[in-house]
């Protein structure tokens, strides 16, 4: 029997087991810090896992789904699972020069296109907000944001669209404005684990 808990459950036990909870000082995304780091990738270099991941995350949204949209790079395995899962195609979004995501390669978004928006981890909310911007600036219908994880419950910028969201995992990670962050107050060296080589 694989209850809601215990998936959960199980899924922290294989960020813990795979070494992919992070504990230190770390930069995250949105520029806040925050003493633990949820690594997707490290799961998802296990092909097995991200499809199984994919496929329970593609189960919370029963309808029908004619694309998938993830902010590269870090949505972009898991949304090609959810896309294997729903049976349609996988795109993925960009960052302009100015930061904002725009979509290139030839991708593009019909009008009234089912469009689901796939992240590995939901931080702010802004990043996801900005690509649910994309979709319907293209003229798509937002199904809905999924992700693995998921840090900001209470996010505005994210619940102010009114689209389901639904994620794996959802977990409460202390986070802090740079200028209000107690472990650079102690003088520890923070490290961005997005770029940080090991
Ligand atoms: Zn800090």
């Amino acid at each position: 029997m694989t209850t809601e808990t215990g998936f959960r459950s199980k899924l922290l036990d294989l960020f813990k087991d795979k070494g992919a909870l992070l504990e230190g000082h770390f930069v995250l995304s949105s520029g806040r810090h925050s003493d633990q780091y949820l690594q997707s990738a490290l799961l998802l270099q296990d092909p097995v896992i991200a499809e199984e991941l994919g496929r329970a995350l593609a189960q919370k949204f029963p309808g029908s789904i004619q694309a998938v949209i993830s902010p590269a790079l870090g949505g972009l395995i898991i949304g090609h699972e959810v896309a294997r899962a729903k049976g349609c195609r996988a795109i993925f979004s960009e960052k302009d020069d100015q930061g904002k995501p725009v979509l290139r390669r030839g991708f593009s978004i019909k009008p009234d296109e089912r469009v689901l928006v796939v992240e590995d981890v939901i931080t702010t909310g802004l990043s996801t907000a900005e690509v649910l911007w994309l979709v319907e600036q293209s003229g798509g219908q937002i199904m809905g944001v999924g992700s693995i994880v998921n840090r900001s419950q209470t996010n505005e910028k994210l619940l102010s669209w009114k689209k389901p969201v639904h994620s794996l995992l959802t977990v409460e990670v202390k986070s802090w404005e740079a200028s209000a962050c107690p472990l650079c107050a102690n003088g520890i060296p923070p490290v961005k684990p997005g770029s940080r080589k090991k």
